[in-house]
């Protein structure tokens, strides 16, 4: 199995206002490689499947009405402890506590409309990488 590499999403809002650019371009800056990537319309089936750890939580159906609302850009990035850097270069959830200079704060408008996606653990980059590719597309 490939190690270092994370799953990300660049969100509709971000998409929608031209940030897919500058948000690749702080990707590559900050050392990451973009190893898979394309722009995808996610079903209200996917994007629930994708989230259903949150399925029943508050925020479950604005969650998914917003991420089907729009083209998202999804990509499999590699780096050395891919998951836990670039959840770091993300910031937090909520934009309001996440670190100058990260993607989040620098790009997301709310937490809901928060820019972009990192995959939480190894295991969830694997899931969520299977989920928009193939293994031909993975080089390991
Ligand atoms: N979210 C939201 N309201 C919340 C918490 C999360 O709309 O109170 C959205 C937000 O887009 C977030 C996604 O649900 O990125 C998944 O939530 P999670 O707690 O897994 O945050 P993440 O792992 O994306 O930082
Ligand atoms: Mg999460």
């Amino acid at each position: 199995m490939c190690n270092d590499f994370t799953f990300s999403i660049i969100k509709p809002n971000a998409v929608r206002t031209g940030k897919t650019g500058p948000i690749l371009a702080m990707i590559n800056e900050n050392g990451f490689e973009i190893e898979a990537m394309r722009m995808v319309k996610l079903t209200v089936q996917q994007a629930e499947s994708f989230y259903a750890v949150h399925r029943g939580k508050s925020f479950f159906e604005g969650l998914i009405e917003f991420m089907t609302s729009g083209p998202v850009v999804v990509m499999i990035l590699r780096h050395e402890d891919a998951v836990d850097q670039f959840r770091k270069l993300i910031g937090a959830t909520d934009p309001a506590k996440a670190e100058p200079g990260t993607i989040r704060r620098t790009f997301a408008v709310s937490i809901q409309m928060n820019a972009v996606h990192g995959s939480d653990s190894p295991e969830n980059a694997v899931r969520e990488s299977n989920f928009f590719f193939s293994e031909i597309e993975k080089y390991c």
